[in-house]
């Protein structure tokens, strides 16, 4: 399949690269490298399958002979789609509306990377597809958790209108080799701290809780959406189901590095979730796809990474 990745700079996007490539597919990587980085795609540059466009998806664009487009183009941390609420929301609407137009003069096939945020702080758990979620409309969080929602909507209303083949995953809290030493989300937060042996910052009391997905299973459950023969009517619930409060994440943090931090707690950010855990049935019965890295193993390996990369 010739296959359009957005956000293909970015850390799931280049993973997704990696994982079409090695399986056969050619690729062709969208990014206006806001928050994502030329280093991820560097080791692509001789690679034939592989051909990049500089973009920003706010823009309409035409590719020819397109088969399938992976709409991942957003930033995700939320120091960053805070930092440009204006842009965030007009990546998410404008964004998809552009790739939908090309998926429609192209006849392709749109998987949208929406996420567990349109959960928003979860009145029910495990979250489950049906859930229709507990939102601020008009918070800090809300250029993202309602842009992304009006992009399920329009993934909809496209399959509906024009009979296009739309597919949604929620994608819940992955982490992996390839963050930004700067991206602010806490996994990688609490590994470069306890590396420099720096205090942990949590925020709040640290009693909230995520369930932390790694990375190569995630790929795999979003290939196996993406590749179903039949297309699903409802988004697709993609992560790990173990859930962690994030004093027992630094706490894990600190002993898998052998690190000498200590915690310190700082305010906690308006609207923060204060629970978020997937429910994986739907994906489990209709696509045999669970998650199989433990939390131990992956923090391993991201401490690993980010020792070869930045700590010196
Ligand atoms: P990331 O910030 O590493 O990657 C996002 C990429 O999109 C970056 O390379 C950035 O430069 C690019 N980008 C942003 N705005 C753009 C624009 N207007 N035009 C072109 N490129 C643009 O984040 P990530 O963790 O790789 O997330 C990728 C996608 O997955 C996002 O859509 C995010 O909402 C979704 N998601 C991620 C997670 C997670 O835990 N990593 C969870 C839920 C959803
Ligand atoms: N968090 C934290 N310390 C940090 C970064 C984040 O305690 O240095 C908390 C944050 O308040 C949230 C959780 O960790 O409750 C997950 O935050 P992240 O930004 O990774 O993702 P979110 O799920 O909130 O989008």
């Amino acid at each position: 399949m010739r296959v359009v990745i957005t956000g293909s700079a970015g850390f799931l996007g280049s993973h997704l690269a990696d994982y079409l490539i090695n399986s056969g597919h050619e690729v062709i990587g969208i990014d206006d490298f806001s928050t994502g980085s030329a280093d991820n795609l560097y080791h692509l540059q001789q690679e034939s399958k592989f051909d990049f466009i500089e973009h920003d998806i706010r823009d309409p664009i035409f590719i020819p002979s397109v088969d399938l487009i992976l709409n991942f183009a957003c930033p995700a941390s939320p120091i960053h789609y805070q930092s440009d609420p204006v842009k965030t929301m007009e990546t998410n609407f404008l964004g998809i509306v552009n790739m939908l137009h090309l998926a429609k003069k192209t006849r392709a096939r749109l998987l949208q990377a929406s996420t567990s945020e349109v959960y928003g702080d979860p009145q029910v758990s495990p979250q489950v597809e049906s859930y229709w979620g507990n939102v601020n409309p008009i918070g800090i969080r809300s250029c993202y958790d309602e842009g992304k929602r009006a992009a399920e909507t329009l993934c909809f209303d496209y399959r509906r209108q024009y009979g296009l083949d739309s597919r949604v995953i929620r994608i819940f809290n992955t982490y992996g080799p390839r963050m930004a030493e700067n991206d602010g989300r806490v996994v990688s937060n609490f590994i470069i701290q306890a590396l420099r042996q720096e205090e942990l910052t949590i925020y709040g009391e640290g009693n909230q809780s995520r369930s932390f997905c790694f990375v190569s299973d995630l790929i795999k459950g979003i290939a196996a959406v993406a590749f179903a023969e039949k297309n699903f009517d409802q988004p697709v619930n993609l992560g790990n189901p173990n859930e962690f409060t994030m004093i027992e994440l630094a706490k894990k943090v600190i002993e898998i590095t052998g690190s000498t931090s200590t915690i310190r707690f700082l305010d906690l950010p308006q609207d923060d979730p204060r629970q978020r855990k997937p429910d994986l049935e739907f994906a489990k019965k209709y696509l045999g796809w669970e998650p199989t890295v433990q939390l131990n193993e992956g923090l391993k390996i991201v401490s690993d990474d980010f020792k070869k990369r930045i700590i010196h």
